[in-house]
């Protein structure tokens, strides 16, 4: 049997590696490594899968998320609702800003901003909400638009985890993740669901003005070299990055399934078990798992992470401190705050191999071997 890695970069390489050394390449007999064509292509090309008409690549995930916050032109102190079990980055970015992070709970089925909780944390000076599509699995975002429009707020979709998730509207729109807010946010971090060969991310809007000033900031907040109107900050693609992007966003499609096929032999091998809760599928959207992961009951994940471990199977704690624990959020006080959701699943959840690459006899020693520590 091969290896078992959490994410397999070097195999799905090994699958596209003419491709993508052509692409690269050619950014290095071009020479325009800032700006190319390659990322005004890939602009176009993103755009064209989410149906949207505006993308504005960035340098990560990270920035996208602080661009949108800046160009929606939030005030110091102005409060931004984040769920508190995410990756640190957007809820980090909030305070970096000046902004204060105000956390909901998440529903401990979707794993996603619980929609009354979510309402429950609105002040006067509540601006923007960040609802983050966990893993893969789409936030409600129905539920959580009404209350944006309730309240006149902005919708940031931290979109890094879910890119080429669908979402369906009751009624049978069916829109993609990251697409619905007011502006969508992802990651192109290696060993996300497309991910590029280094840091790399984008924001996405059907706001014509909206998208300038995100392009704006991007580029030190200015539309003419050296003129600058803005305060903004330097986060660009590079060239190289939107080359290998460009060979991988038409297998995207391709990716998600294989992850889908994945999670089915998970789900299948798990069915049942009275100490497993396999990750719940939302009906109103596609899960395009990012991860694939399970709720232990009346077991010790940390024991079973090490079992795995011992039996040279890697697996995760996504994410062992939930953002209102984190010490970086002290002044917060936010440890304070009753999110007994997040914290219960904060001690239960652990994540399994999931990339493009497992094949069936890694699949089978995996299930097998959880199986066995649980039985
Ligand atoms: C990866 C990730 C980010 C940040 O992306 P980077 O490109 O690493 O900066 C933000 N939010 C979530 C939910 C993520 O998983």
């Amino acid at each position: 049997m091969r290896p078992i890695q959490m994410v397999d970069l070097q195999r799905q390489y090994a699958g596209i590696k003419q491709q993508v050394n052509a692409a690269i390449q050619e950014v290095l007999e071009t020479a325009a490594f800032i700006n190319g064509k390659q990322v005004t292509d890939f602009s176009r090309n993103l755009s064209d899968y989410l149906n949207i008409p505006h993308v504005i690549p960035c340098a990560n995930g990270t920035d996208a998320l602080q661009i949108a916050l800046m160009g929606l032109g939030l005030q110091p102190g102005d409060e931004v609702i984040t769920p508190s079990f995410t990756f640190i980055a957007t809820t980090e970015v909030v305070a970096l800003l000046g902004l204060k992070p105000v956390f909901a709970d998440v529903d401990p089925k979707t794993f996603c901003l619980d929609p009354a909780s979510l309402e429950k944390q609105i002040t006067q000076k509540t601006k923007a909400i960040v609802p983050v599509h966990l893993y893969g699995q789409s936030a409600p975002m129905k539920e959580i638009m009404d209350i944006a429009q309730k309240y006149n707020l902005h919708v940031v979709e931290d979109n890094a985890q879910a890119i080429g998730g669908d979402y369906h509207f009751p009624g049978g729109k069916t829109q993609k993740t990251g697409t619905i807010g007011t502006v969508g946010t992802t990651s192109f971090f290696p060993s996300k669901n497309l991910g590029a060969y280094g840091d790399a991310g984008a924001l996405f809007t059907s706001d014509e003005s909206l998208a300038n000033r995100f392009r704006m900031i991007a580029n030190h907040g200015q539309k003419k070299r050296y003129y600058h109107e803005l305060v903004g900050c330097n986060s660009r693609l590079d060239s190289i990055q939107a080359a290998i992007l460009n060979v991988k966003l038409p297998l995207l499609d391709g990716y998600i399934y294989s992850r889908i096929k994945t999670a089915d032999a998970y789900d299948q091998a798990f069915a049942g078990h009275p100490k497993i809760t396999t990750p719940f599928r939302a009906a109103y959207s596609k899960h395009v798992f990012h991860q694939y992961t399970l709720l232990l009951n009346g077991a010790d994940r940390n024991k079973l992470n090490e079992y795995l471990s011992s039996k040279q199977i890697p697996s995760m704690i996504y994410y062992p401190v939930p953002a209102h624990r984190q010490q970086m959020f002290a002044a917060f006080h936010s440890d304070r705050q009753q999110l007994e959701v997040t914290d219960w699943l904060t001690e239960r959840v652990i994540s399994l191999p999931m990339h493009t690459e497992l094949d069936e006899e890694q699949i089978r020693f995996i299930t097998g071997s959880v199986l066995e520590f649980l039985n």
